[in-house]
């Protein structure tokens, strides 16, 4: 996945496996800190990060005409920043990537889904708030 460096906008390319721990960025060497925004992600990130993150992963199924998927972005954000470094947050467009969508069975949108090792651990359809997405992730994040 690429990060882009706070400090001197370096593009980083961080692998999934290593999204929990602590990377510096290659050009200043300045931390990049733990990842604290949802990721738009292509279907090649998705995969990666499916196949290698071993943080739970909450994936928001949106699309740009969707607007009960406005109201939820600023609480993917959220979630997002309140979980960096213990979750990954990935945003999928569904009209850009129906392919991924599908995989899911998602038919209504926003649909929430979390993912563990590549496992789906829970899934939503509509809009929840960010202290109900850092329930989801903390629950995946448990053993079992
Ligand atoms: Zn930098």
């Amino acid at each position: 996945m690429i990060r882009t460096c706070r400090h001197c906008q370096q593009k980083n390319r961080v692998p999934a496996a290593r999204l929990g721990s602590p990377a510096n960025c290659g050009k200043c060497k300045q931390p990049l800190g733990p990842l604290a925004e949802p990721v738009d992600v292509d279907p090649v990130t998705f995969d990666e990060v499916l196949r290698d993150s071993r943080l739970p992963v909450l994936v928001d199924f949106w699309a740009a005409w969707c607007g009960p998927c406005r109201t939820a972005a600023p609480e993917v954000a959220r979630t997002a920043a309140g979980m960096a470094g213990k979750a990954v947050v990935l945003k999928v467009d569904t009209e850009r990537y129906p392919e991924i969508a599908a995989r899911y069975g998602v038919q209504g949108i926003p649909n929430f889904v979390v993912l563990k090792n590549g496992v789906v651990r829970f899934q939503q359809a509509g809009v929840a708030r960010h202290t109900d997405m850092q329930r989801w992730l903390e629950d995946a994040g448990k053993p079992g």
